[in-house]
């Protein structure tokens, strides 16, 4: 049987408002490499055949020649740029692959490991989808409105989810067109991750992978000193 074959979509196409200061977030250093260094050094060193990165408007040739050229990715075989919201920066790498299997990473998420990509990439063969994530630890509550409790669903049946999401190609691209071609603009605002794409706008189950409770989303400077802790251990 012919070898399958991955790519990696590492997103970094956001503009990091959340973590405030000058410098956008992708760049900022972590243990003197840019935050975005981490997760493409993963990736680069996993089994995966390509990555598609997906940075900022206005900056391909800067992470071209300070990121990708510098440290050698050479796995990288497209820098694009993403689009106003996550689901746009996803849905034009999509248009940049044709292998059969997509794994779609936040690359604020820098402290991914072989092992997670790797367990993703085998079960995505076996179910057709495999979304990282953790059982939660907490104890989570639905709000509504006014601030009160609506539900407090069973923990043990709660998750945390993460990425990477890997998916059939196929799948995901149509489950993606459909979704563009059937949900007005002011409704995708819910949609916060590809699972959910999967979820809503096609058939296929959506199955969970056992991710790492150190895969953090780094999103503000609190995130920034536990990520250097984190790859300091
Ligand atoms: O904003 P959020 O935390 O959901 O971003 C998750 C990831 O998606 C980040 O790595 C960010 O750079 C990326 N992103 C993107 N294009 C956007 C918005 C976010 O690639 N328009």
């Amino acid at each position: 049987m012919r070898k399958k074959s991955f790519t990696a979509v590492v997103l970094a196409g956001g503009s990091g408002k959340r973590m405030g200061g000058k410098t956008k977030k992708q760049y900022l250093l972590l243990n003197k490499k840019p935050l975005l260094y981490y997760s493409l050094k993963t990736f680069q060193e996993s089994p995966v055949d390509e990555i598609v990165l997906v940075v900022p408007k206005g900056d391909v040739s800067y992470c071209e020649k300070e990121i990708v050229l510098k440290y050698g990715f050479d796995k990288v075989t497209s820098i694009i740029e993403g689009g106003e919201e996550r689901y746009d920066s996803v849905y034009a790498a999509l248009s940049e692959t044709d292998t059969d299997y997509i794994l779609i990473h936040d690359g604020a998420r820098a402290l991914i490991t072989e092992e997670v990509i790797k367990r993703c990439m085998e079960d995505v063969v076996t179910y057709g989808s495999a979304v990282a994530g953790v059982p939660s630890k907490d104890t989570v509550k639905i709000v509504n409105d006014f601030g009160t409790v609506s539900e407090t669903p069973d923990r043990s049946k709660v998750w945390i989810v993460q990425t990477p999401q890997c998916f059939e190609t196929d799948a995901i691209w149509d489950a993606y067109d459909r979704m563009m071609d059937s949900l007005p603009y002011e409704e995708r605002k819910i949609i916060t991750d590809d699972a959910m794409v999967m979820e809503t706008f096609s058939e296929m189950p959506v199955h969970m992978t056992l991710g790492d409770y150190t895969n953090i989303k780094i999103t503000t400077p609190d995130d920034m000193i536990l990520a250097e802790d984190i790859l300091k251990k």
